[in-house]
């Protein structure tokens, strides 16, 4: 058993990107991290790389509106995506937010995972659905972590797992976990550290 799984990834910011041109050369490997906003991505990130203020967490649902990339000292890169479907911004700015990420997801050689971060009382919504068929589509491995799951009975949770579980394509998982209490992270870490060994 490697004991390091169940600790957190030192990670460092290293650039923000509002378009595939500004992101960084697609040279290590990258694990993106890809959300309906308010799921809990940015606490999902501090959580994994053990700070609390790596990615920005707010109340303000989608305030994280850039790609951002975080150098993984071990090697590799997290990318916070920007959160998904953030009401109060215009439709504008939603279509540009989307073709961000668009592009990014199909013009990246380097992306080797996909972390989706879901609400575990409200998993498997449309944008949710559509990445699972995107990862299912070219094989890229994809974990889905039921996250803010501290907030549901265990029966619940269990129920929930199953359902999400039994709508899961072969490259795709899916854990219980919660940013706030730690359920979940070593496992979560343990896809992180394989997928960012991955050689290009
Ligand atoms: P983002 O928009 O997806 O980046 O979401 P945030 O990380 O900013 O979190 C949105 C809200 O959900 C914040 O109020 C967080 O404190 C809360 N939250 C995030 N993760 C959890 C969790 O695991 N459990 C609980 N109970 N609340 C959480």
């Amino acid at each position: 058993m490697d004991l390091r799984a169940g600790e957190a990834l030192t990670c460092s910011f290293l650039t923000s990107a509002d378009s595939l041109a500004q992101c960084p050369p697609s040279d290590v490997p990258e694990v993106a991290f890809a959300g309906r906003s308010n799921a809990g991505k940015s606490s999902t990130l501090n959580r994994l790389a053990g700070q609390k203020k790596l990615a920005r967490v707010s109340k303000t649902p989608g305030r994280t509106q850039l790609i951002n990339f975080f150098d993984v000292a071990s090697g590799g890169r997290l990318v916070d995506l920007p959160g998904y479907g953030y009401a109060r911004a215009s439709k504008t700015r939603r279509n540009a937010w989307g073709r961000a990420i668009d592009d990014y997801l199909n013009n990246r050689p380097s992306l080797v995972g996909l972390v989706l971060v879901m609400d575990a009382r409200h998993p498997l919504q449309p944008f949710d659905a559509a990445m699972l068929a995107w990862c299912a589509e070219r094989h890229l491995p994809l974990l889905a972590l039921l996250n803010k799951a501290d907030k549901l009975k265990r029966g619940a949770r269990t129920q929930t797992l199953r359902k999400v579980r039994a709508q899961m394509p072969e490259s795709a998982s899916a854990l219980a976990f919660s940013a706030t209490e730690g359920l979940g992270a070593t496992e979560a870490l343990a896809f992180l550290r394989a997928r960012l060994k991955t050689v290009l």
